[in-house]
């Protein structure tokens, strides 16, 4: 039997159906459902996306039997129509559209009114008794014909379109200024007009014959499939060109026969905010591409409730049943010709991430779809929309249109910022002082600016990725950040920078505008609009009675804990990141990274006189001096956190990062350790390493100085005494960063251990602790059965795992690693979007082999992926107990963690079906 390649639809009957979008596309499916389910579509015929394929790998040739259903298809339209298609006295137009699997806006063509000719227009004439119509419709076909089949449009992007020269100069001739008030006699003009352009630059003629035009404009349809801006949006979207697309071929009706008939398009929902109320456009008196190009004003649907209560009310009647049908937001396409309501399309509506999660809590509401349904149709990152202060988006585009973009980097903490510039970090506590917003804008960022990137709104930097200090450090801070823009040209002594390729300087106290989720950075100030649910949590600015979409993101986020297995923790080290962590549902803190601290108050002094000391002696004495300050600290988080787990690691960066490096800074501290200056460069020379992220870090400190890592499990575990006594079952958990052998362990936790027997017997009160390790090298990972043996437990630290795995500096790869992305050398960026066959192996190899000597290890993720939903997802895979993350992402990881149990469902689900189907086919 040959194969079906062509699919009817019309009077409430339809070969195909809604599922059928692979052959069908998603046009072809909506069609015949909505064809089935008794909305009146106008009948037609959609051919597959199988011939479009079959169309290629035969050298653009047709398949043989094609032609045979097509004229079977359109006899049975014609039959419903009562017309007959290019009839000379009972003509039959129809339109034809590309339609593929996947929706691809704008990107392919449409043809509408084929079937007309010199003959067949006489015909409409007197059918419609209307020859202004009928000569426009002819007009139209012309126009639309000549461009999309016979290829005469402009040629680059400074080309006017052709036939809107024509039809300009033609209005001029007739001093008119709006299409619609040129007459027949002037539109006949304009038919030979462009007949003749088509003739003169493309030397074709314009087809008469109806079925001629009607392959050229299926030719042209499988054409576009291949056209440029179709491959490009391909390529964005991962749509294959093996999907093909398919035709659809559908009689026309007219929204454009008088005052009694016109076209809309509409969602069922509003896309934007996501409220509940049917949101659209229509206009009297025009066809589809009216309504979208802007000519004309088109009316909100609300108002054809008074122009047209009886249409409204069928059409709002549809709007529901589909709805309900789809149980999902549609957008649709409807034309009224001469008083009847026709629906044209309707597929899933696309929409922003305020509005989605705003739609699936609602439909949740309306008992339209399961709470897993909601959460699996939201993209964790959407939250952001609802955590983050936002930009206007008009406001936004006004000022790009102004000519004010700059340059774009990487996203690196999303929201908007708006501020004034400050160079470095005292300039910015200093700004910020005043009362001015501020954006720190450095090459990079480096811990000492932690100060100054705390004061600012926001952080710009020029250098570093994904995980360089600016970005995980902005991140847990809840602050905008753009990082890696090497577009700016900073000078620090000019207290000013530029912008390679435009000529503006930006100087110190100028305003600039940041937006950290798309990167982009522009000039000028612009007004950004607060979140709610912050207001809510965070400023408490807000009951939560009095936030709708603070009750929405509850509602979600309820469902979400509901349903995941995975803890989400935080990476913080201050009590006030903490207590914001906890407000977004964190369940502890993962990752406290104790040297963040060091540069709270005063205590730098103190962590300067223990680097540079020359003896035990003077390490200890300075130690002493941070002790009691750490412990401080710890006690703050300690008290904030409860009984939840809080796991903070022993030092790990290089010793220089806390050392001065300009010649007027290394006198200041010289005299304040009364020492000379010479003897300070000395030894901050001999603290140089080529390779610092691979040199003495991590337990490799702990292990050369034994006593800053005695210091430090004495004041953590003094301090969880401490707040013990007040009735607060504390959970420590030390960790050992940058474990390779698990000797460097052994001899850090046998540290750990004795301070905190010693501690507790001084205080007399025993608390319990555990002792872990990260794993962020390779050996560790291929080691983690030697490592389990002794470690209580592991966190996997894939920001150092990546960059030792990869070979790939984390600080210096923001130099080609995008291009690598840009390329698909790379699918993601490493340091974003955990790789998951390369690193993933060893996470899971890591959490294998340490439970197979450790059955209930405890294994969790604190590098930044531990808040990006993807690599969420494979954590849960993977079995892991936990992620952390940023305060800022802690939402966004948890419904993450649901997302991954729901799709984990769908997955079981789909692979019952499947063995079901073998079975019975076995069977058989
Ligand atoms: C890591 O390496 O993943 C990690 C969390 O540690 P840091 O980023 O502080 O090196
Ligand atoms: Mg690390």
């Amino acid at each position: 039997m040959a194969a079906k390649r062509v699919y009817f639809f019309g009077e409430g009957k339809a070969e195909g159906h809604g599922q059928m979008k692979d052959i069908l596309g998603g046009k072809g499916a909506g069609l015949a459902e909505m064809t089935k389910l008794g909305v009146p579509v106008p009948p037609g015929f959609t051919i597959t996306t199988e011939v479009c394929t079959e169309y290629y790998d035969n050298n653009q040739k047709y398949p043989k039997d094609l032609k045979k259903q097509v004229d079977t298809a359109m006899a049975k339209v014609e039959k419903i129509m009562g017309a007959k298609f290019g009839d000379p006295e009972n003509p039959l137009l129809v339109s034809v559209r590309s339609g593929a699997r996947a929706s691809m806006p704008g990107m392919m063509d449409t043809v509408l009114n084929l079937g007309l000719n010199d003959v067949t227009v006489k015909a409409l004439i007197a059918k419609t008794n209307n020859p202004r119509f009928a000569y426009d419709s002819y007009r139209r076909f012309v126009q639309m014909y000549g461009d999309v089949v016979l290829d005469l449009k402009p040629v680059d992007k400074h080309d006017e379109d052709p036939f809107e020269v024509i039809l300009e100069n033609k209005k001029k001739k007739y001093g008119v200024s709006l299409d619609t008030e040129l007459t027949a006699e002037h539109l006949i003009e304009l038919i030979e007009e462009f007949k003749a352009a088509i003739k003169e630059k493309t030397g074709k003629n314009f087809p008469t014959d109806p079925m001629e035009q009607l392959w050229g404009a299926i030719g042209a349809v499988f054409g576009s499939w291949m056209n440029e801006r179709a491959i490009v949006y391909r390529k964005l979207n991962n749509i294959p060109a093996e999907w093909g697309t398919a035709v659809n071929v559908q009689s026309m009706v007219f929204g454009n026969m008088g005052d009694d008939s016109g076209t809309g398009v509409a969602f069922t929902r509003d896309p934007a905010s996501g409220e509940n109320i049917f949101y659209g456009e229509y206009l009297f008196n025009a066809q589809g591409e009216d309504v979208v190009a802007g000519i004309r004003t088109p009316h909100p649907i609300a108002e054809l409730k008074k122009d047209d209560p009886v249409i409204y009310k069928e059409l709002d009647g549809y709007r529901t049943l589909l709805e309900k049908h789809y149980t999902d937001m549609l957008d649709i396409e409807f034309t009224i010709q001469q008083k009847k309501l026709w629906m044209l399309q309707c597929r899933v509506g696309k929409r922003t991430g305020f509005a989605a999660i705003r739609m699936a809590v609602d439909m949740v509401k309306e008992k339209l779809i399961s709470k897993e349904e909601a959460i699996s149709r939201i993209n964790p990152e959407q939250l952001n929309q609802l955590l983050r202060p936002i930009f206007d988006g008009a406001e936004k585009q006004k000022t790009i249109s102004e000519g004010k973009f700059l340059a774009k980097g990487l996203n690196a903490g999303p929201g908007a910022a708006s501020g004034k510039v400050a160079l470095n970090a005292q300039d910015a506590v200093e700004m910020a002082a005043k009362g001015d917003k501020v954006i720190l804008v450095r090459i990079e960022t480096s811990p000492e600016d932690i100060k100054g990137m705390n004061s600012s709104e926001g952080i710009l930097t020029a250098r570093g990725g994904m995980t360089s200090h600016a970005a995980l450090v902005a991140r847990q801070m809840g602050k905008v950040c753009v990082a890696g823009c090497g577009a700016l040209k900073i000078n620090y002594k000019e207290k000013s920078f530029t912008v390679e390729g435009k000529a503006i300087v930006i100087k110190e106290g100028d305003y600039i505008s940041i937006d950290g989720s798309t990167g982009e950075v522009l000039a000028g100030k612009l007004e950004t609009k607060p979140s709610e649910v912050i207001q809510v949590l965070i400023s408490k600015t807000l009951k939560p009675s009095q936030s709708n979409v603070y009750q929405t993101y509850a509602s979600l986020m309820g469902w979400a804990d509901k349903l995941r297995t995975m803890n989400v923790r935080t990476n913080a080290d201050q009590p006030d990141q903490s207590a914001n962590a906890i407000a977004f549902g964190a369940e502890g803190i993962g990752l406290c990274r104790t040297e963040h601290m060091f540069f709270g108050g005063d205590r730098i002094t103190s962590v300067r006189k223990m680097i540079v000391s020359d003896s035990v002696e003077e390490r200890k004495a300075a130690l002493d001096e941070l002790l009691p300050l750490q412990r401080e600290d710890f006690e703050g988080i300690f008290t904030v956190m409860g009984e939840r787990p809080v796991t903070i690691r022993t030092l790990d960066p290089p010793l220089h990062e806390f050392l001065p490096h300009s010649d007027k800074e290394i006198e200041e501290l010289a005299s304040e350790l009364k020492i000379t200056g010479k003897k300070l460069k000395e030894k901050i020379e001999s603290l140089h390493e080529f390779n610092p992220m691979l040199g003495f870090r991590g337990c490799r400190l702990g292990v050369a100085f034994p006593e800053i890592t005695e210091m430090q499990a004495r004041a953590i575990i003094e301090a969880a005494v401490n707040v013990a006594r007040k009735g607060v079952k504390v959970k420590p958990e030390i960790m050992i960063p940058l474990v390779s052998h698990v000797n460097e362990f052994k001899l850090q936790e046998d540290i750990v251990r004795r301070v905190a027997k010693e501690v507790m017997k001084e205080k007399g009160k025993k608390i319990k602790y555990l002792v872990g390790t990260m794993i962020e090298l390779p050996r560790a990972a291929i080691t983690a059965n030697e490592i389990a043996e002794h470690a209580e437990f592991f966190s996997f630290g894939t920001n150092d795992l990546t960059q030792t795995t990869f070979g790939l500096s984390r600080d210096d790869a923001g130099k080609f690693l995008p291009e690598y992305v840009n390329r698909e050398i790379l699918p993601n960026d490493p340091f974003e979007s955990i790789d998951q066959n390369g690193v993933g192996q060893l996470v899971e190899m890591g959490t294998k082999r340490g439970r197979s000597v450790r059955k209930n290890l405890k294994v969790g993720i604190c590098g930044e992926h531990g808040g990006e939903p993807s690599s969420v997802e494979f954590c849960h895979r993977t079995g892991l107990n936990y992620v952390s993350c940023s305060p800022f992402r802690v939402p966004i990881a948890r419904l993450a963690a649901a997302s991954a149990v729901v799709n984990e469902m769908k997955t079981k689900k789909k692979n019952k079906s499947k063995h079901k189907k073998k079975k019975a086919s076995k069977k058989k």
